[in-house]
C-alpha cells in the first residue's frame, strides 16, 4: 500500500521508519511535511491512501479531490476527526480511520505541566534567575491540596487528568453527557455546567469539539465563574471563544490562562513564524498577557505517544488492506 503523509515532522520520520522496517515493503510511506489542503491535495495523486493530522483540511473539496485521485483510505494520526467532512467522505466511499487512543496520560499531564507552571510562575521565575533577578515578588501561587477543579469531558484523556489531580488531594467536580463509572470511583462529583463554572478554582477542557459546545467557554460562562479562575485547554481551540477570553483577562475574572490548542492555529502551529510578523492580533494580546501561556498543540508529543501513533496507523493500514476491520473505522 502506498501512503502519502502530510504534515510530517522529523519526530513523526524517527517514530514511523522503525516500524515500517519491520513491514517488509508492504506498506510505503511517502513523507511530505506540507499541510493537506486543496492546493497540496495533487500530491496524494499516484497513492492508495492519505495519512493526515490534526490541522489538515479534509473539508469537501479536499475530499472530492482525494477520492477523484484514487484514495480511498485517510489515516489520521489523531484522536480527533472535527476537522473531516465525515458526510462527505460517507458519500464518497473513502474510510476513514483514526488513533482513538495513544497515551491519555500525555495530554494529561501537560495540562497539568501548564496549571502547575501558571499556578508556580515558572514561566517568570524561569526568566527572571536567567537575569540573576531572584525577586519573588508577583511569584505567589496556591496549593493544588484542597482546591476544586472542574473537569469537563471525563472520557480517557479526562480520567487520567482526574488521577493526577487526586494526587494533589484536590476536590473534583465533573461535566459530561455521559458520566463515567471510573471517575465517580475516583471521587469525582458530576455536577451541572453552571455548578461547575461557579465552584471550580481551576477548569480543565477534555471533550471533543462538536457542533454543540463551539465557544463552550465565552462571555456568559466566563461571568458565571470565580474571580480569578484558572484555565486549561488542551482540546480544541474553539471549545473557548477567545475574544471573549481576553475581555475575562482584562476584568481579572480569568486569573490564568494555558492553552495548548487555539481556534486560529492551522496557520501558526507547528511552524516557525519568528521571523514574521503575526498578524492574528487576538493571538498577539493573549500571548502578551504575564499570566497566559502558549504551548503549539504539543500535548501529545512524548515518545510513547507518538510510538503508540505510529503503531496503530500502521495496524489500521494492515488492517485495511487485508479487509479486516478493527474498530478504528470512524463512522
Ligand atoms: P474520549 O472520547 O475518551 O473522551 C471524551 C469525553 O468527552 C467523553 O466522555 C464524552 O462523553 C465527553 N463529551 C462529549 N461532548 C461533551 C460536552 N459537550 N461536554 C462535556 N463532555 C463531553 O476522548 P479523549 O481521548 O479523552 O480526548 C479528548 C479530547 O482531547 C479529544 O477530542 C481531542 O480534542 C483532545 N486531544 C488533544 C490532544 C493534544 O495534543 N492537545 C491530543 C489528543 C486529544
Amino acid at each position: 500500500m502506498k501512503v502519502a503523509m502530510f504534515s510530517t515532522r522529523n519526530y513523526d520520520i524517527k517514530h514511523f521508519d522503525p516500524l515500517l522496517a519491520v513491514q517488509q515493503e508492504s506498506i510505503q510511506i511517502k513523507y511530505f511535511d506540507t499541510r493537506l489542503d486543496i492546493h497540496t491535495s495533487q500530491l496524494a495523486k499516484g497513492y492508495d491512501a492519505v495519512c493526515a493530522f490534526v490541522n489538515d483540511d479534509l473539508a469537501g473539496p479536499v475530499l472530492t479531490e482525494l477520492a477523484s485521485l484514487g484514495i480511498k483510505l485517510i489515516v489520521m494520526r489523531c484522536a480527533g476527526f472535527n476537522n473531516i467532512n465525515l458526510a462527505v467522505s460517507k458519500k464518497l466511499g473513502l474510510t476513514i480511520m483514526r488513533v482513538p487512543a495513544y497515551s491519555p496520560e500525555a495530554v494529561a499531564e501537560h495540562a497539568i505541566a501548564l496549571m502547575m507552571t501558571l499556578n508556580r510562575r515558572i514561566h517568570k521565575a524561569y526568566q527572571r534567575t536567567r537575569d540573576a533577578n531572584f525577586s519573588l515578588d508577583g511569584l505567589v501561587g496556591f496549593n493544588m491540596f484542597g482546591k476544586t477543579m472542574g473537569v469537563i469531558g471525563t472520557g480517557k484523556i479526562g480520567l487520567a487528568t482526574m488521577r493526577i489531580l487526586k494526587g494533589f488531594g484536590c476536590e473534583i467536580l465533573a461535566y459530561d453527557p455521559y458520566p463515567s463509572a471510573q471517575a465517580i470511583e475516583l471521587g469525582a462529583n458530576y455536577v451541572s455546567l453552571t455548578e461547575l463554572f461557579t465552584r471550580s478554582d481551576a477548569i480543565t477542557l477534555h471533550c471533543p469539539l462538536t457542533d454543540d459546545n463551539y465557544h463552550l467557554l465565552n462571555r456568559e460562562s466566563f461571568a458565571q465563574m470565580k474571580e480569578g479562575v484558572m484555565i486549561i485547554n488542551t482540546s480544541r481551540g474553539a471549545l473557548i471563544n477567545a475574544k471573549d477570553s481576553i475581555d475575562a483577562l482584562k476584568s481579572k475574572k480569568i486569573g490564568a490562562l494555558g492553552l495548548d490548542v487555539y481556534e486560529e492555529e492551522d496557520s501558526l502551529f507547528f511552524d516557525d513564524h519568528s521571523n514574521e510578523i503575526i498578524t492574528d492580533d487576538v493571538f498577539r494580546r493573549l500571548s502578551s498577557c504575564h499570566n497566559v501561556i502558549f504551548t503549539g498543540h504539543q500535548a501529545f508529543l512524548t515518545r510513547e505517544a507518538l510510538t503508540s501513533i505510529a503503531q496503530t496507523t500502521l495496524d489500521n493500514l494492515n488492517c485495511f488492506a487485508s479487509s479486516k476491520p478493527n474498530g478504528n473505522e470512524v463512522s
